[in-house]
């Protein structure tokens, strides 16, 4: 429903809190990151800027999205012509603002030339970064439905995908069969570049399908979608024929891991604290060096957004955070092996909210 004043929402409202209790003050913030702008506003289009002030929010888009900005923006839309920033100079003009935050990992250094340009001299420009994705990273129960959504369709386009897996077919065309199952289910697309990696390219974390036919031995699949606009992501290793003892034992050691992962995740708890548990199931089985990147990371508007689950992170679990937990362990010239779910923290620890099955399966 669109709204007919310009009251604030209540996530408006909670970025002014977070903006307040910052150093110098901001008379306003500059919204540029699309997600970001999704989260406050509502707004699902390419093109738009939005600005938050304690009692107001403007939303500033051009005519291609006039008629969708009335429907989905929780703030009273413009469509106007021209540079949008060049509207936000005048707006913080005509308000005399003295301090515009904005967000500088989403904005270019000729956006930030263009609106010094076009501001009064005295108006200073504050680095505000990340305070929109802090709040992002406690989920909302409706958030939370959306991601089930999500991980339950990318799960489904999985099994479907797999059914139709057959010999003499490339890398590349499994992918397509995924990205094809996925939207058949109902998402929007994928959350990324879907990855399939067959036989020794499998020890490439993020390895790109190719035109190679997909050989006995391990199949890696890292695959997401997007589903109402949220998130899931998925690893899943599997072997076509009877793995070979090293690699069933690197698939026991990332399993093992995978679980004491999750075993690990409850609100209070240190991410770092959480990658640590994965990371010396590991090391007992003599495979921390293989294991190239970090344990996981949360999940929402974006497929990485914080916290990282990584080994130095001191972000402190909460309850509704979206998370993935998926280690692995790659070998150069053998083989790799990764298994990830989607999880939520919650009171007494995380549900996880991947169905697919991930015992050692042979297809
Ligand atoms: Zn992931
Ligand atoms: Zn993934």
């Amino acid at each position: 429903m669109p709204v007919a004043n310009n009251c604030c929402t209540e996530r408006q409202q909670r970025l002014w809190d977070s903006l307040k209790a910052l150093d110098p003050p901001c008379d306003a913030m500059l919204i540029t990151s699309r997600p970001n702008l999704r989260y406050l506003t509502g707004f699902t289009g390419s093109n738009g800027v939005a600005v938050v002030s304690a009692l107001e929010t403007w939303f500033f888009t051009d005519p291609r999205y006039q008629f969708q900005a009335a429907q989905e923006v929780t703030a009273k839309p413009r469509a106007v012509k021209g540079q949008l920033l060049e509207h936000v100079a005048k707006l913080a003009a005509r308000h005399r603002w003295r301090r515009l935050g904005f967000e500088p990992d989403h904005l270019t250094a000729g956006q930030v030339e263009l609106l010094q340009s076009k501001a009064a001299k005295s108006l200073r420009f504050v680095a505000r970064g990340g305070v929109v994705e802090t709040l992002r990273m406690v989920k909302s129960d409706e958030e939370l439905a959306a991601i089930e959504r999500s991980v339950e369709t990318n799960s489904r386009a999985l099994t479907a995908a797999l059914k139709r897996l057959k010999a003499g077919m490339s890398e590349a065309e499994l992918a397509a069969e995924i990205d094809y199952q996925m939207r058949k289910l109902g998402a929007e697309k994928p959350s990324f570049d879907t990855i399939v990696a067959s036989g020794v390219r499998s020890a490439l974390p993020h390895a790109h399908p190719t035109r190679a036919k997909i050989e006995p031995g391990v199949l890696l699949i890292d695959m997401g979608a997007f589903q109402d606009g949220y998130a899931s992501d998925m690893t899943r290793t599997f072997f076509l024929g009877e793995p070979e003892s090293k690699m069933a034992r690197i698939y026991g050691a990332v399993l093992e891991a995978q679980l004491a992962g999750i075993d690990a995740v409850r609100p209070g708890v240190k991410a770092s604290a959480v990658d640590r548990a994965a990371r010396e199931v590991l090391k007992a089985h003599g495979l921390d060096k293989a294991f190239l990147h970090s344990t996981g990371h949360g999940l929402g508007l974006e497929i990485h957004e914080p916290p990282r689950l990584g080994k130095k992170e001191g972000t402190r679990l909460e309850v509704g955070m979206a998370i993935t937990i998926e280690p692995g362990a790659y070998v150069e010239g053998v083989g790799g092996v990764r298994i990830e779910d989607t999880v939520v923290v919650t009171a007494q620890g995380c549900r996880v909210l991947t169905p697919t099955p991930k015992d050692l399966r042979v297809l």
